[in-house]
């Protein structure tokens, strides 16, 4: 239970893996300071148990194992873990029927196939979402309806320098949607639509990472920076940029917690916040 908050009977138990870092204090403060939602477990390999750091919270201790998450009863479990232990937490919901958010960022399609065919065989269901900034999700929308009417495309995406994953999860989405919509429109896809880069060996080049057909990313990691990204369209005579920045990690928890809200009607695997936002 939440900071002297009372839970209401019939609140949605939650847990949450990775609570003592960056992102997971902060879903473990949003989950207790809110009214539907109990916060009954805190997952951290580096606990040391006891009480749950983040100020103010009179919360579970936290606990190094996710077991703890099943025994408290949890029935949405929150990852924003690192890379190497997502896929696997992920599963360990779907084997133990409960719902998983995954915020943590670094999955490939090969491991969404694998979670989506987990998820299709039980009970429990998942939402992935690369980012849960409304603004984020919205820049990738965008970003789709922009690209059948431009020639050419970059991703600039700038995080702070701890965040692990390169190209980030947000970037390789929206590249992937991006290839998507213009193969849709009947644009060619490939080599002739991107940018010309010399013969391999010709001389020093640096253009990023061709993440999906003809978009490339890079990837610019510093102190100070949060997470931002730059979708800068190019066509005859015009530009067109797409901004978004997250100036703090509270503008990741309103969609963080309707993902824990609603993963519980979706179905299977979901990827993505559109879907819950209408789009
Ligand atoms: P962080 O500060 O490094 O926090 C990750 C925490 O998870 C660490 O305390 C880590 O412990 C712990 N952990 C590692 N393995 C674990 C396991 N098996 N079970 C439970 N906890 C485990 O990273 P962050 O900045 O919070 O970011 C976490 C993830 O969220 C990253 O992938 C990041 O890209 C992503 N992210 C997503 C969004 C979104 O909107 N979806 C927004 C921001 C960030 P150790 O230090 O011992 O490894």
């Amino acid at each position: 239970m939440g900071a002297g908050l009372s839970v209401p009977a019939g609140a949605l138990r939650v847990a949450v893996l990775g609570a003592l870092g960056r992102m997971g204090r902060q879903v473990c403060q949003a989950v207790a300071a809110d009214a539907t939602l109990e916060l009954v477990a805190a997952v951290d390999p580096l606990a040391p148990v006891g009480p749950l750091p983040p100020v103010g919270l009179s919360g579970p201790p936290v606990q190094p194992e996710r077991e703890a998450a099943a025994e408290a009863g949890a029935e949405v479990v929150v990852d924003f873990t690192v890379p190497s232990a997502a896929l696997g937490n992920a599963l360990w919901c779907a084997a133990r029927g409960l719902h998983c958010v995954v915020g943590t960022t670094g999955l490939d399609s090969q491991d969404l196939g694998r979670l989506r065919d987990a998820f299709a065989a039980g009970p429990a269901n998942c939402l992935v979402a690369p980012n849960f900034a409304i603004g984020a999700v919205l820049m990738m929308r965008f970003a789709e309806l922009a690209a059948p009417w431009f020639e050419g495309v970059e991703v600039v995406e700038l995080h702070h320098a701890g965040k692990l994953d390169a190209p980030s999860g947000t970037a390789r989405l929206t590249a992937e949607r991006v290839a998507a919509a213009r193969e849709d429109a009947g644009q060619v896809a490939g080599p002739e639509r991107a940018a010309r880069t010399p013969a391999e060996g010709a001389f020093p080049v640096a253009r990023g990472e061709e993440v999906a057909p003809g978009v490339r990313v890079h990837s610019v990691r510093l102190p100070g920076l949060v997470a931002h990204q730059e979708v800068i369209f190019g066509t005859a005579g015009e530009v067109l940029t797409l901004r978004h920045d997250s100036l703090d990690r509270a503008s990741f928890m309103p969609g963080a917690l309707l993902a824990v809200k609603r993963v519980g009607e979706l179905r299977g695997l979901t990827v993505g916040l559109d879907s819950l936002l209408g789009l």
